[in-house]
């Protein structure tokens, strides 16, 4: 294997320049240094990691081409390259290269940096955009067709609430899928540790089990909390309380009337886990990983019939990451659901502790 110390290897008796090596050492990212036939002189531990060098030869015939094109030339060039991410699979990081001649000795730097991360990020924001772009088409293209119709049943009065009711239902749903990618983006700006405030979970839970009181009626779902011992948490009471408030709303939508949907807590030492469990649908195994994505419904039809945006859960995971919580599922198909939150206590109420 090629190691850090090797670095010092001497190159045709000489050794590498000291202020070379140490300004190296000092850059973030993968450095190597080749002599002639491309054999690395100086490699520092990320060339490595990254997988650009084994035993002792470059890896990418990208990478290779490049040097060759510096050693002709004697000019620097940069660009990107792919390289497998392990011997098996399809997985590839993209790298940015630098290839620079260093006039001494036929000697070429090569600086790499592994730029798979950004193009993620960059990746999921154009996704983001495009779906953004398709979910506000639907109800839009719905309300222009709708006022089609409304315009060609003028004079039919019956027809004419008919579609205007439907149009209210479209503009409803525009109206929620735009708060929502308000309230994702507001959320994801924030930090709602830096201005943070002293609350009670208590308070937070039936604040929210308030906000859901009316649909769980109308669908017929009994909304139950077990009040146990209170304590308090540091955030947003807003986000914290709109956390909560997505979990039941989601438990009642995906459940049939005559359920219960029961909201309870639990203090372990420092952290508070807050549990939404339902006697609805389920979701199934190869699902559960993926409802937490903006955007994701296992069915849109049934998640469009309730209004839904497939936001919710996105929104919690950013809330609870956020306040330095995590979010767990277990869920089993026409059993029922349990989401838990599971937050630091910043104190146990003296009364009850
Ligand atoms: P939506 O607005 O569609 O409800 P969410 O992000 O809140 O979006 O949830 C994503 C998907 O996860 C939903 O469309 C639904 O398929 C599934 N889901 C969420 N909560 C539950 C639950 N309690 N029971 C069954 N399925 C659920």
């Amino acid at each position: 294997m090629w190691r850090r110390e090797k670095s010092l290897a001497e190159h045709d008796g000489r050794e590498l320049p000291e202020l070379l090596l140490r300004t190296l050492s000092q850059l973030d990212g993968a450095s190597l240094i080749l002599a002639p036939g491309e054999i690395p002189v100086y490699a520092n531990d990320e060339a490595e990691n990254l997988g650009v060098l084994k035993d002792g030869r470059i890896q990418s015939e990208e990478l290779l081409a490049s040097i060759r094109v510096v050693r002709r030339t004697n000019l620097k060039q940069t660009g990107t390259v792919e390289i497998a991410r392990g011997p098996i699979g399809e997985g590839k990081r993209e790298i940015t290269v630098n290839v620079i001649p260093l006039s001494e000795d036929n000697l070429v730097l090569v600086l790499l940096r592994d730029e798979s991360e950004a193009q993620r990020v960059h990746e999921v924001r154009r996704d983001f955009v495009a779906n953004i772009s398709h979910e506000l088409k639907t109800p839009i293209g719905a309300l222009s067709l709708l006022s089609e119709a409304v315009l060609g049943a003028k004079d039919d009065s019956e027809a004419v609430t008919k579609f205007a009711s439907r149009m209210q239902i479209e503009a409803k749903r525009l109206t929620d899928l735009v708060q929502e990618i308000i309230q994702l983006s507001r959320v994801q700006d924030s930090d709602p540790l830096q201005e943070a405030q002293s609350l009670s979970v208590n308070d937070l839970l039936k604040e929210a089990l308030d906000q859901c009181r009316t649909t769980a009626d109308s669908r017929k779902i009994a909304l139950t909390f077990a009040e146990g011992a209170d304590c308090r948490v540091l955030g947003d009471r807003e986000q914290l309380t709109m956390a909560v408030h997505n979990l039941i709303e989601n438990a009642v939508n995906y459940s049939p009337p005559d359920t219960q949907v029961s909201v309870s807590t639990s203090i372990d030492q420092n952290i508070v886990t807050v549990s939404v469990a339902d006697q609805g649908i389920g979701i199934a195994d190869a699902e559960i990983e993926r409802i937490f994505e903006r955007f994701y419904r296992v069915d849109p039809a049934r998640s469009r019939e309730t209004g839904g945006t497939g936001l919710g859960l996105s929104i919690v995971k950013h809330i609870i990451s956020k306040h330095g919580g995590e979010i767990s599922v277990w869920s089993s198909e026409n059993v029922g659901s349990t989401f838990s939150i599971r937050l630091p206590i910043q104190s146990i109420k003296e009364d009850e502790a």
